[in-house]
Protein backbone atom coordinates (compact mmCIF):
# COMPACT_ATOMS: atom_id res chain seq x y z
CA UNK A 1 0.00 0.00 0.00
CA UNK A 2 1.08 3.62 -0.55
CA UNK A 3 1.74 7.04 2.01
CA UNK A 4 -1.70 8.16 1.44
CA UNK A 5 -3.36 4.62 1.79
CA UNK A 6 -1.29 4.17 5.08
CA UNK A 7 -2.52 7.66 6.06
CA UNK A 8 -5.70 7.51 5.85
CA UNK A 9 -6.39 4.09 6.74
CA UNK A 10 -4.76 4.87 10.26
CA UNK A 11 -6.51 8.78 10.69
CA UNK A 12 -9.77 6.62 10.43
CA UNK A 13 -9.02 4.01 13.24
CA UNK A 14 -7.65 6.79 15.60
CA UNK A 15 -9.99 7.75 17.91
CA UNK A 16 -10.61 11.81 18.28
CA UNK A 17 -7.80 13.32 20.59
CA UNK A 18 -5.08 11.41 19.18
CA UNK A 19 -2.34 12.71 17.49
CA UNK A 20 -0.73 10.84 14.67
CA UNK A 21 2.88 11.70 14.18
CA UNK A 22 4.76 10.26 10.85
CA UNK A 23 8.03 9.06 11.78
CA UNK A 24 10.34 10.03 8.82
CA UNK A 25 13.66 8.88 9.96
CA UNK A 26 15.41 7.49 7.10
CA UNK A 27 12.86 8.64 4.06
CA UNK A 28 13.63 10.92 2.04
CA UNK A 29 11.82 14.40 1.37
CA UNK A 30 9.72 13.05 -1.19
CA UNK A 31 8.35 10.46 0.76
CA UNK A 32 7.26 13.53 3.51
CA UNK A 33 6.05 15.53 0.43
CA UNK A 34 3.63 12.88 -0.19
CA UNK A 35 2.25 12.18 3.37
CA UNK A 36 2.04 16.11 3.48
CA UNK A 37 -0.25 16.12 0.51
CA UNK A 38 -2.64 13.64 1.87
CA UNK A 39 -3.12 15.92 4.70
CA UNK A 40 -0.12 14.79 7.07
CA UNK A 41 1.34 18.05 9.51
CA UNK A 42 3.05 16.07 11.95
CA UNK A 43 6.67 14.41 11.46
CA UNK A 44 9.21 13.07 13.69
CA UNK A 45 12.38 12.88 13.14
CA UNK A 46 15.44 11.50 15.15
CA UNK A 47 18.59 12.84 13.76
CA UNK A 48 19.24 16.74 14.13
CA UNK A 49 21.18 16.75 10.77
CA UNK A 50 18.93 15.12 9.10
CA UNK A 51 16.27 17.10 10.38
CA UNK A 52 17.61 19.99 9.63
CA UNK A 53 18.11 19.28 5.57
CA UNK A 54 14.35 18.25 5.24
CA UNK A 55 13.35 21.35 7.27
CA UNK A 56 14.64 23.90 4.31
CA UNK A 57 13.42 21.66 1.95
CA UNK A 58 9.44 21.11 3.16
CA UNK A 59 6.89 23.54 3.64
CA UNK A 60 6.82 26.07 6.61
CA UNK A 61 3.78 24.83 8.12
CA UNK A 62 4.89 21.50 8.77
CA UNK A 63 4.88 20.86 12.81
CA UNK A 64 8.27 19.06 13.52
CA UNK A 65 8.68 16.46 16.42
CA UNK A 66 12.28 15.69 18.23
CA UNK A 67 12.30 11.99 18.92
CA UNK A 68 15.79 10.55 18.99
CA UNK A 69 18.21 11.43 21.51
CA UNK A 70 19.18 14.61 21.07
CA UNK A 71 22.46 16.24 22.87
CA UNK A 72 23.07 19.31 24.01
CA UNK A 73 25.23 21.25 21.68
CA UNK A 74 22.99 19.78 18.65
CA UNK A 75 19.60 22.00 20.51
CA UNK A 76 20.19 25.29 19.29
CA UNK A 77 20.41 23.86 15.41
CA UNK A 78 16.70 22.85 16.23
CA UNK A 79 15.59 25.84 18.53
CA UNK A 80 14.37 28.12 15.80
CA UNK A 81 11.42 25.65 14.14
CA UNK A 82 11.07 22.93 16.61
CA UNK A 83 7.51 22.29 17.82
CA UNK A 84 7.54 19.28 20.33
CA UNK A 85 10.56 17.53 22.01
CA UNK A 86 9.54 13.74 22.69
CA UNK A 87 12.70 12.69 24.39
CA UNK A 88 13.65 14.86 27.08
CA UNK A 89 15.78 13.15 29.92
CA UNK A 90 17.67 15.06 31.70
CA UNK A 91 17.45 18.31 33.47
CA UNK A 92 20.49 20.31 31.62
CA UNK A 93 19.00 19.49 28.45
CA UNK A 94 16.02 21.00 29.80
CA UNK A 95 18.17 23.83 30.63
CA UNK A 96 19.74 24.24 27.23
CA UNK A 97 16.13 23.96 25.63
CA UNK A 98 15.18 27.06 27.87
CA UNK A 99 17.98 28.87 26.40
CA UNK A 100 17.42 28.56 23.32
CA UNK A 101 13.87 28.52 22.89
CA UNK A 102 14.49 31.76 24.94
CA UNK A 103 16.66 33.38 22.62
CA UNK A 104 14.24 32.44 19.73
CA UNK A 105 11.39 34.03 21.44
CA UNK A 106 9.46 31.21 21.14
CA UNK A 107 7.69 28.09 23.33
CA UNK A 108 8.76 24.86 22.77
CA UNK A 109 6.67 21.75 23.93
CA UNK A 110 8.70 19.18 25.94
CA UNK A 111 7.95 15.46 26.71
CA UNK A 112 9.81 13.86 29.58
CA UNK A 113 11.20 10.56 28.21
CA UNK A 114 10.61 7.95 30.71
CA UNK A 115 12.41 3.80 30.54
CA UNK A 116 9.71 2.35 30.87
CA UNK A 117 10.87 -0.87 28.47
CA UNK A 118 13.04 -4.19 29.84
CA UNK A 119 15.75 -3.23 27.19
CA UNK A 120 18.94 -1.49 29.02
CA UNK A 121 19.53 0.35 25.55
CA UNK A 122 16.49 2.85 25.87
CA UNK A 123 16.60 5.89 27.07
CA UNK A 124 14.82 8.24 29.14
CA UNK A 125 14.52 8.62 33.27
CA UNK A 126 13.23 6.36 35.50
CA UNK A 127 9.62 7.12 37.05
CA UNK A 128 11.60 7.92 40.51
CA UNK A 129 14.73 10.21 38.29
CA UNK A 130 11.70 12.00 36.77
CA UNK A 131 9.61 12.54 39.67
CA UNK A 132 13.21 13.73 41.16
CA UNK A 133 13.57 16.27 38.51
CA UNK A 134 10.40 17.60 38.80
CA UNK A 135 10.68 17.93 42.58
CA UNK A 136 13.60 20.00 42.02
CA UNK A 137 12.67 23.07 38.85
CA UNK A 138 9.64 25.17 39.32
CA UNK A 139 8.29 25.22 36.02
CA UNK A 140 7.73 29.07 36.07
CA UNK A 141 11.93 29.22 35.56
CA UNK A 142 10.86 27.59 32.43
CA UNK A 143 8.95 30.27 30.50
CA UNK A 144 10.22 29.22 27.40
CA UNK A 145 9.26 25.41 28.05
CA UNK A 146 5.45 23.94 27.74
CA UNK A 147 5.42 20.87 30.23
CA UNK A 148 3.52 19.09 27.66
CA UNK A 149 3.21 14.96 29.11
CA UNK A 150 5.34 12.16 29.21
CA UNK A 151 7.14 9.85 25.98
CA UNK A 152 7.94 6.08 26.47
CA UNK A 153 8.59 3.21 23.88
CA UNK A 154 7.72 -0.13 25.30
CA UNK A 155 9.54 -3.10 25.06
CA UNK A 156 10.43 -4.40 21.43
CA UNK A 157 8.51 -7.69 22.18
CA UNK A 158 5.47 -10.32 21.26
CA UNK A 159 4.58 -10.44 24.73
CA UNK A 160 1.41 -7.97 23.95
CA UNK A 161 0.31 -8.12 28.00
CA UNK A 162 3.99 -6.96 28.73
CA UNK A 163 3.54 -4.28 26.51
CA UNK A 164 0.30 -2.94 27.64
CA UNK A 165 1.56 -3.35 31.27
CA UNK A 166 4.45 -0.91 30.37
CA UNK A 167 1.83 1.53 28.88
CA UNK A 168 -0.61 1.23 32.02
CA UNK A 169 2.55 1.67 33.82
CA UNK A 170 2.91 5.26 31.53
CA UNK A 171 -0.52 6.33 32.24
CA UNK A 172 -0.27 5.60 35.73
CA UNK A 173 2.92 7.41 36.03
CA UNK A 174 1.12 10.36 34.56
CA UNK A 175 -1.45 10.89 36.20
CA UNK A 176 0.38 10.84 39.75
CA UNK A 177 3.01 13.61 38.10
CA UNK A 178 -0.09 15.36 36.43
CA UNK A 179 -1.57 15.81 40.22
CA UNK A 180 1.66 15.95 41.81
CA UNK A 181 2.97 18.79 39.77
CA UNK A 182 0.71 20.32 37.36
CA UNK A 183 -2.55 20.36 38.94
CA UNK A 184 -3.50 23.63 36.96
CA UNK A 185 -1.42 22.99 33.75
CA UNK A 186 -3.82 22.00 31.02
CA UNK A 187 -0.84 22.09 28.64
CA UNK A 188 -0.03 18.98 30.02
CA UNK A 189 -2.04 16.22 28.41
CA UNK A 190 0.31 14.28 26.45
CA UNK A 191 0.84 10.86 26.16
CA UNK A 192 3.12 9.65 23.11
CA UNK A 193 3.25 6.24 23.37
CA UNK A 194 2.66 3.71 20.46
CA UNK A 195 4.48 2.50 17.22
CA UNK A 196 3.75 0.81 14.43
CA UNK A 197 3.73 -3.11 16.24
CA UNK A 198 2.02 -1.15 19.33
CA UNK A 199 0.03 1.38 18.57
CA UNK A 200 -3.31 -0.28 19.00
CA UNK A 201 -2.68 -1.54 22.26
CA UNK A 202 -1.24 2.11 23.62
CA UNK A 203 -4.33 3.83 22.40
CA UNK A 204 -6.63 1.52 24.31
CA UNK A 205 -4.21 2.20 27.31
CA UNK A 206 -4.93 5.84 26.85
CA UNK A 207 -2.09 6.95 24.40
CA UNK A 208 -3.24 10.72 23.24
CA UNK A 209 -0.11 10.57 20.56
CA UNK A 210 1.06 7.53 18.31
CA UNK A 211 4.62 7.58 16.42
CA UNK A 212 4.30 5.99 13.43
CA UNK A 213 7.29 4.79 10.89
CA UNK A 214 7.35 1.88 8.94
CA UNK A 215 3.35 1.74 9.17
CA UNK A 216 3.22 4.76 6.81
CA UNK A 217 6.14 5.39 5.09
CA UNK A 218 7.67 1.14 5.07
CA UNK A 219 10.64 -0.93 6.18
CA UNK A 220 13.69 1.77 6.61
CA UNK A 221 16.98 1.29 4.73
CA UNK A 222 19.70 2.43 7.57
C1 LIG B 1 11.69 5.09 14.83
C2 LIG B 1 10.86 5.47 15.98
C3 LIG B 1 9.46 5.33 15.94
C4 LIG B 1 8.71 4.70 14.78
O1 LIG B 1 8.94 3.34 14.74
P1 LIG B 1 8.11 2.38 13.74
O2 LIG B 1 8.24 1.05 14.37
O3 LIG B 1 8.78 2.47 12.42
O4 LIG B 1 6.72 2.87 13.71
C5 LIG B 1 8.73 5.77 17.02
N1 LIG B 1 9.33 6.32 18.10
C6 LIG B 1 10.66 6.47 18.18
C7 LIG B 1 11.25 7.09 19.41
C8 LIG B 1 11.46 6.05 17.14
O5 LIG B 1 12.80 6.20 17.23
Amino acid sequence: MGIRENISRLKASLPKGVALVAVSKFHPSAAIMEAYEAGQRIFGESRVQELKAKQQQLPADVEWHFIGTLQRNKVKDIAPYIHTIHSVDSLKLLQEIEKQAAAHRRVINVLLEIHIAREDTKQGLTPAGCRELLADIRPEDYPHIQFSGLMCMATDTDDTALIRREFQALRRLFDELKSTFFPNNASFKELSMGMSHDWLIAVEEGSTMIRIGTGIFGVREY
